[in-house]
């Protein structure tokens, strides 16, 4: 047990840690930051923590999260929730082996992941028994090798299969909600995703991500749910919070998802479907009239997109949209739930009511979308957005404050959440952040970073520019031609941020002749995947990446491979989009001002994290050219230049 072991103890000079890493060096930001965590969950207060790139976060969290959890035994699992599945992996692989094999006690650290991802050995049984279903001889090929490697894998994940399969040959086969039959499978001793959720439930330490532990909040509010009970949740690159949550807790539906809901029942040409085989003649009737009124009603959202030509999405308000589809997909999911019940095949049975819930799912997400609820406590804010698809129907909570606050931080789990920016300059106890998740009462913290910003950067922000939005031609033709410049001089070795795919590709197409003649590559953010650019950067340092948005986060290029960062525009979000203009709408509403309370403060947290891509590591040395003028003509320009990591009485710019 660790009841005596203090963060001090296992981060300093002589503890496990230090003995371990030959080069250790105690870093008393990390430090600070440990022992404010340690000091929240003893004290179950919520605590907002920035620490500066390099402070070793990671470990500042891992080890009092540790330690809690083995002192608190049977009270759930310590959640830590990372961003994104690569970083859930990244714990699992690099910092988490390290502190189970460093620390003096044993506890156990668990990895969690949707149900969605297993393997489920009944449906896959039943898939290979009907495998005449798949016409294409590529989707029979796949499944058959699923088969074969569901004899040895020891995960059942489709992340450990060693070919990323087709979508509709792993839905086949894949664990779903509502479509288990828990200890009356013939599988069940064996079954992937009842070992993992036994896992789970044992764990002391639980790695989620965002998305999955949003998920699980919209879950929990519904009354069930998928993570086990805990009382402590620690959120890295928390400044994402709001964003996962709104997606999380929102809806989103078009054309294509309710052709999935019909696909997954019968194909046009197939005999051997579920609809076919277990479908009664009215049911198939419905289906054909499903998907007519499908067509029929997305292409007049279509029209009705087209013709007010708003390019970011069109706002419903509280307009009332007639759809058809609603009373057509609730009688067929009537019938397959008649069809299901006179069945006498188990899984047929199955899959037929996972079928008809899905689609009475379905249904529930197109009324709340088409019918406005003012009368509705969190209201949802509706919309119709453009897709690659054609158009989707989408709906977000107005404000998830309410939410947040309510279920989460009232909810009697102690929060804990960490990044690097957090913070908006001036704002030292994160008002605009604790403001937008509802989180009222909480412990702050702000470590800087150990890196010497000082001697390591020099900003440029050149003279007299044309401002980008008076005078947007010349502004585009001056980033040109100033990116171009530093760009030759520094021998490329650049990040070139940018705040719109247009604004991207215009920008590397006056680029690309000079910086070819120069010998230079342009990598452009669109053109390839983003982990192969990012690779083909580290391995030709001197080439030049130039991207938006995901550019401005979570990247990491050390060293030589980035030593010029151009920030071409100061990073405010276009107001066009509906759920920004109701955001704002609300914000007049309650007083405050939209762009002082909201865009402002929003824009100076990604400049800080744009920013931070050029110091990674103590040795990293660099140039930030900053080529927005609205920096010296504005009065709100000095607040992105004090929020940068100077000392105060420090000028970097030259
Ligand atoms: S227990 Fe449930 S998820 Fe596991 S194989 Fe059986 S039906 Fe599938």
């Amino acid at each position: 047990m660790s009841d005596d072991l203090s963060v001090q103890q296992l981060l300093g000079p002589t503890g496990p840690i230090a003995r371990r890493l030959p080069d250790f060096e105690p870093r008393p930001q990390q430090l600070e930051m440990a022992t404010a965590v340690e000091r929240a969950l003893k004290e179950r207060r919520h605590l907002i923590a920035e620490a500066g790139t390099g402070t070793g976060k990671s470990f500042a969290y891992l080890l009092p999260a540790a330690v809690h959890a083995d002192t608190h035994q049977g009270e759930g699992p310590v959640v830590v929730s990372t961003r994104t599945i690569a970083l859930q992996e990244q714990l699992e692989h690099k910092d988490l082996p390290f502190l189970h094999a460093v620390l003096p006690f044993e506890w156990s650290s668990v990895t969690a992941i949707g149900r969605n991802n297993y393997v489920c050995l009944r449906r896959m049984e039943l898939a290979e028994r009907e495998r005449h279903l798949f016409d294409d001889p590529e989707r029979g090929d796949q499944l058959r090798k699923i088969v074969g490697w569901s004899m040895t894998t020891g995960e059942g994940t489709k992340q450990d299969l060693p070919f990323p399969p087709l979508p509709e040959v792993w839905e086949e086969v894949q664990a779903e909600h509502g479509n288990c039959l828990q200890r009356a499978c013939k599988h069940y001793d064996r079954c992937h995703w009842q070992r993992a959720r036994r896992r789970m439930q044992s764990a002391q330490v639980l790695v989620v991500n965002h998305a999955l532990y949003f998920a699980d909040l919209a879950l929990r509010i519904a009354g069930a749910s998928y993570l086990p009970p805990h009382r402590v949740v620690i959120f890295d690159e928390a400044h994402h919070l709001e964003r996962t949550a709104t997606e999380s807790l929102g809806l989103r539906v078009g054309r294509t998802t309710v052709g999935w809901h019909l696909r997954r029942l019968h194909g046009r040409r197939s005999e051997r479907s579920l609809l076919a085989r277990h479908g009664s003649a009215t049911a198939k009737i419905l289906w054909e009239e499903a998907q007519q009124h499908n067509e029929a009603f997305f292409a007049m959202l279509e029209e009705k997109l087209q013709a007010t030509g708003q390019g970011e999405g069109q706002a419903l308000r509280d307009e009332l949209l007639e759809e058809p589809l609603t009373p057509v997909l609730r009688a067929l999911s009537t019938e397959l739930g008649t069809a299901a019940v006179r069945t006498e095949e188990v899984d047929a049975r199955m899959e037929l009511q996972a079928r008809a819930n899905g689609l009475d799912s379905l249904c529930s997400v197109l009324r709340a979308l088409c019918v406005p609820n003012p009368e509705s406590p969190t209201p949802l804010v509706r919309w119709l957005e453009p897709g690659r698809h054609g158009p989707q129907l989408c709906g977000a909570p107005l404000d998830v404050s309410q939410t947040l606050r309510q279920h989460l931080f009232s909810g009697g789990v102690t929060a804990v959440l960490t990044s690097a920016t957090l913070g908006t300059g001036a704002d030292a106890e994160f008002g605009w952040l604790r403001r937008q998740l509802g989180l009222d009462h909480c412990d702050t913290l702000r470590v800087g970073s150990p890196f010497d910003y000082d001697r390591a950067v020099r900003l440029v922000i050149p003279e007299a520019l044309p401002d980008p939005t008076t005078e947007a031609n010349a502004f585009r033709r001056e980033v040109v031609e100033h990116t171009l410049h530093h760009v030759l001089q520094n021998g490329g070795r650049a990040l070139v941020l940018c705040t719109s795919w247009e604004f991207v590709r215009s920008t590397a197409a006056s680029l690309r002749p000079h910086l070819q003649q120069a010998g230079i590559d342009l990598l452009v953010q669109g053109e390839a995947p983003l982990a192969r650019l990012l690779e083909q950067k580290r391995s030709n340092p001197t080439s030049v990446l130039i991207g938006t948005d995901s550019l401005w986060e979570g990247i990491d290029l050390r060293g030589d491979a980035l030593t010029l960062l151009v920030i071409t525009r100061l990073p405010f979000q276009s107001p066009g989009h509906p759920l920004t203009q109701a955001r704002m709408q609300l914000l007049k509403s309650q007083g405050r001002e939209p762009f002082g309370d909201h865009s402002l403060p929003e824009a100076i947290l990604k400049f800080r994290q744009g920013f931070g891509r050029l110091i990674r590591s103590s040795q990293d040395r660099g140039t930030v050219v900053l080529l927005d003028p609205r920096v010296r003509t504005k009065a709100y320009g000095r607040r992105f230049l004090q929020a940068l990591p100077f000392s105060p009485d420090h000028d970097p710019t030259t």
